[in-house]
């Protein structure tokens, strides 16, 4: 009997178990209780439970088979060949997939919003396609940091501390069998690190952790937290991730085809790379920098000029003078490479921004020859940002092109919502999510199954946010009044509106707020209510992010919206994926063009909701004028409080013009105008912004050339 608890343990050790059909249901199963204030973490959940325990619970709730079954197909999985892709030509040299945080599930909390949560999604379509891929990154023993929401509304944040081999993280170990482990000099000495190993399906992901002893006690703590520390806090980590990144799989006996740096923070990654190429080959600085260039591919994410790290040049210096000396390169030379200053014919060296600093963003520009931005408008905008760094090319040839983001389906789409696509489309379709023809069958689905399907998901989420925000008002020391209006709050006859993410400024949470008196007409229309529910995370640091928090707490509690907009503290993956899966309406409010791409609304598609956007991100090329509802028409002005009370405005106007009267509209019962949109959503969306699309995407345009492979080997 102790075998079948190996076999639980087995399972959780490879990740994939989250997005396979039975794998989450099959551990809750096991202990509903557990299950849940283990975080969804199976590791906590076995760890509570001796293998008799173990044993037992299995045999009461009947779970042998579905266990055979998850462990055959997970076996199955991980030793298979198959490949929408071809696999042959990067088998041997994978693609080494850089990135600061990888958001996989809500029980690993190495990520802080979307950029992790792409990442993440990205390793699991490499698996799910067989895209030979290896993830780096770290293991940060304390997170991002777990929100709560106090009782004057204002954001604490807690670190509690969790140990790899708690998470079932291993060693990574080298050819002899020992865990690896790397250092990284800088000019005052090294910064050392371990490694550890997760498995994501097919997809080996390298953590690396800095809590070891040939550290002092302030490196010991650099890879505690994610986005915590100072610049000098950050360059160090971004040493480590990089360098590090690159030593790691030397030391794994792991030569990569391509290098693709997501975001400028794995940029030294490059330098690395570089400096080995003339150490080994004897190659000159220009010609290892040309052929590391053409194996390396760098996505930007940021289109907001503050967003990109800036290090101060004697920072940059004491970090960088040991690869100066490898490279061959002075002091000036070295800073050359992330100045944005640039030399222009007759006018000499012209500095663009600000004070002279190192742009970690200009030097992954430098070191990758295929540099993408995440969508149509932000590949546009980033051509304009960085043009300054080509003046001989015209803007049009600047060399940023775009690939969209998407989502990972299986992990984005509720069982429900997945099992009624099964029907729909026939159990193999997420093979085949990247092809339109595969979705075109949903326009034929009945008015009464779509419906069906909503009501059912929407049911879900009111469950969900009831416990929760009476739970967490009791916490807060709310009156019994309040938690019992939370405990009662929404109906599934209601139109429900969520809007969740990282509370940065562009994001614009409060825009709903503008007029409260029209808010009230609202949410409070006798016919048509609407009902609201906000959850997001500010930076620990970011005061202005904290006060939207507060602000939207306040609102909350006015009487005239208790239980009818409501706010969620604890954000992380799981409030995220109970949102989209249940909300009616999906409201992104970026001042344009900010939001590089946004991908919280793609999860909504999936589950039969329906986007209400401003024209940016990827909502600028996926809105069609049926499948969805737009937020102005993509206007951008100077002014920002102008742009912003114009933005208000319009969304106002689409909620109460547009949006509610269409949801409201019965014939035979049923909304059917607002049916006909939600599959027009499904049929033109989904194809398009899923992350198997964008995977093979990054294969076609990025990675494929960059390992030298002509597109005719592909089939
Ligand atoms: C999908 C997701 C995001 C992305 O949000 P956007 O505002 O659409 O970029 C952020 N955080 C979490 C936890 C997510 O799951």
């Amino acid at each position: 009997m102790t075998d079948i608890a190996q076999t639980l343990r087995s399972l959780a050790s490879n990740l994939s178990w989250c997005w396979s059909r039975d794998g989450a249901s099959l551990f809750r199963a096991l202990d509903p209780e557990r299950w849940e204030t283990s975080g969804h973490d199976p590791h906590a959940l076995l760890a509570g439970l001796d293998d008799e325990a173990i044993a037992a619970g299995v045999a009461r709730s009947g779970l042998e088979d579905r266990i055979a079954e998850l462990a055959n197909a997970q076996d199955a999985a991980v030793a298979s060949d198959e490949s929408a892709l071809l696999v042959g030509a990067l088998r041997a040299r994978p693609v080494a997939y850089f990135s600061m945080e990888f958001g996989l599930h809500e029980s690993l909390a190495v990520y802080s919003g979307g950029l992790g949560v792409l990442a993440g999604d990205h390793l699991k379509s490499a698996s799910d396609l067989g895209l030979p891929l290896v993830g780096l990154g770290f293991f940060y023993r304390e997170g991002y940091f777990q929100q709560s929401i106090d009782g004057e509304g204002w954001q604490q944040e807690a670190y509690p501390r969790v140990e790899p081999q708690a998470k079932g993280l291993r060693p990574a170990l080298d050819a002899s069998g020992q865990q690896v482990k790397v250092s990284v000099e800088t000019e005052k000495g090294s910064i050392h690190a371990q490694v550890w190993e997760l498995r994501v399906g097919r997809v080996r992901l390298f953590l690396l952790d800095s809590d070891v002893a040939e550290n002092d006690a302030d490196d010991r703590t650099l890879t505690a937290r994610l986005y915590g520390g100072d610049s000098r806090q950050r360059i160090r980590q971004e040493l480590l991730l990089g360098v590090g990144g690159v030593r790691t799989l030397k030391a794994l006996g792991i030569q990569p085809g391509v290098m693709h740096l997501n975001e400028g923070h794995c940029a030294f990654a490059g330098l690395e790379a570089i400096a080995r190429r003339m150490e080994d080959e004897g190659a000159s600085f220009e010609e290892a920098k040309d052929e590391t260039a053409s194996q390396t591919v760098f996505t930007t994410h940021t289109p907001v000029p503050a967003g990109h790290d800036r290090f101060p040049h004697e920072l940059a210096l004491e970090h960088l003078r040991p690869l100066g000396k490898r490279l061959g390169l002075s002091d000036d030379a070295l800073l050359a490479l992330g100045s944005e200053a640039v030399a222009v014919e007759g006018k000499g060296k012209v500095e663009f921004r600000g004070e002279p600093s190192f742009c970690m963003t200009v030097l992954a520009l430098r070191m990758a020859q295929r540099v993408n931005g995440v969508s149509f408008l932000h590949g546009r905008v980033s051509r304009q940002m960085w043009q300054q760094l080509y003046p001989e090319t015209p803007l049009h040839r600047t060399p940023i092109g775009h690939i969209t983001n998407g989502v990972h389906v299986p992990s984005w789409m509720a069982p429900r919502s997945r099992r009624f696509l099964d029907g729909v489309l026939g159990s193999d379709w997420e093979q085949f999510q990247a092809d339109p023809d595969t979705w075109a069958p949903i326009a034929e689905a009945s008015d009464e199954d779509l419906w069906d399907l909503r009501t059912g998901l929407k049911e879900g989420l009111l469950r969900f946010v009831r416990e929760r925000a009476a739970r967490e008002a009791k916490a807060r020391g709310e009156s019994a009044d309040v938690v019992k209006a939370l405990s009662r709050a929404l109906d599934p006859q209601h139109l429900v509106v969520g809007f969740a993410r990282r509370f940065a400024t562009y994001k614009r949470a409060t825009l709903l707020f503008q007029d409260l008196d029209v808010l009230d007409q609202i949410v409070n229309d006798a016919d048509k209510p609407m009902r609201f529910v906000f959850a997001g995370k500010a930076h620990p640091r970011d005061e202005g992010g904290k006060k939207l928090i507060q602000r939207i707490h306040g609102i909350a509690r006015d009487p005239r919206f208790l239980g009818k907009v409501i706010l969620l503290g604890g954000y992380d993956i799981a409030v995220g994926r109970a949102l989209t899966a249940g909300v009616d309406v999906w409201l992104n409010n970026p001042r344009r063009p900010l939001e590089a791409s946004g991908t919280s609304g793609q999860k909504v598609v999936l589950n039969a909701g329906l986007n209400c956007s401003i024209l940016d991100g990827w909502w600028a090329e996926g809105f069609d004028g049926t499948n969805g509802f737009a937020i102005g028409d993509g206007e951008v002005h100077r002014d920002h409080s102008l742009q912003d009370a114009k933005d208000g405005e319009s969304l106002l106007a689409v909620l109460r013009g547009e949006v509610a009267p269409l949801y409201y509209e019965r014939q035979e019962g049923l909304p059917k105008a607002w049916i006909e949109r939600v599959r027009r959503s499904m049929v033109t969306l989904g194809w398009r912004f899923n992350a198997d699309r964008m995977v093979l995407d990054y294969a076609r345009m990025a990675y494929l050339p960059a390992a030298g492979v002509q597109l005719a080997e592909v089939r």
